[in-house]
């Protein structure tokens, strides 16, 4: 199969669904990641400008991707923290499902406004995942939709499933036991962005942790699969 992920940052292919995507490589599927903005405002060192981690964000990038068998990687560089699901938004998208013509397409879920008590989900994953939805029905397979693609020779396109990381009322669950040390030093390649690895390992580790009734242990990433 060939699954396309269309997030906002580069980092949130790791760790929304890293274990997923490390597993979906092992068994010989075809990954591309699509990052929506640049990332150019996710460190608050002073002594780092916004080129300067735009740049930094892209290295970590392709070495965290590389650790979970991904090569293929789009920057489409719109601005971080400022994502809106505009017209211009979804035709990009489309035109990047046009192309790589997935079965699956990942994406963050957008109905998503606060995880419980806890804290609120970045406005960017939010406006990626529905700007991705949006950009899937009806637009990447009607040939009404932004005509401007079909004239420059991307062809329409109707993945079948649609899912959707970070889902507070997930109905799917992928088995990464064999997949979560993958996730992790995929994870401590994000150095700009990961200040205390050990801790943020322990909390993946255990954050996705089941038991299972005889009390044997086994990890699992949580999604909303959606049947297009
Ligand atoms: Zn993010």
């Amino acid at each position: 199969m060939r699954i396309l992920i269309s997030v906002a940052h580069p980092d949130d292919p790791e760790f929304f669904c890293g274990g997923s995507i490390a597993r979906w490589t092992r068994e010989g599927h075809t990954v591309r990641y699509v990052l929506l903005t640049d990332g150019s405002k996710g460190n608050d060192d002073p002594s780092i400008d916004g080129p300067l981690l735009v740049r930094m964000r892209q290295t970590e990038q392709i070495a965290a991707a590389a650790e979970l068998g991904v090569s293929d990687i789009r920057f489409l560089d719109w601005q971080d923290g400022e994502l809106a699901n505009t017209l211009a938004l979804q035709q990009a998208i489309a035109r990047e499902i046009r192309q790589f013509k997935p079965d699956i397409v990942v994406s963050t879920d957008p109905t998503v406004l606060h995880y419980g008590a806890l804290r609120v989900n970045h406005n960017d994953h939010r406006v990626a995942g529905l700007a991705t939805a949006d950009a899937i029905f009806p637009a990447s397979g009607n040939r009404m939709y932004f005509p401007a693609l079909l004239e420059a020779g991307f062809e329409m396109h109707s993945p079948t499933e649609l899912w959707f990381c970070g889902a507070t009322h997930p109905n799917y669950l992928v088995d990464v036991s064999a997949e979560i040390e993958r996730k992790i030093a995929a994870m401590r390649k994000h150095v700009s962005q990961v200040k205390q690895p050990e801790q943020v390992a322990q909390r993946m580790r255990q954050g996705i942790l089941r038991i299972r009734a005889d009390g044997s242990q086994w990890q699992a990433e949580a999604f909303r699969r959606v049947m297009l």
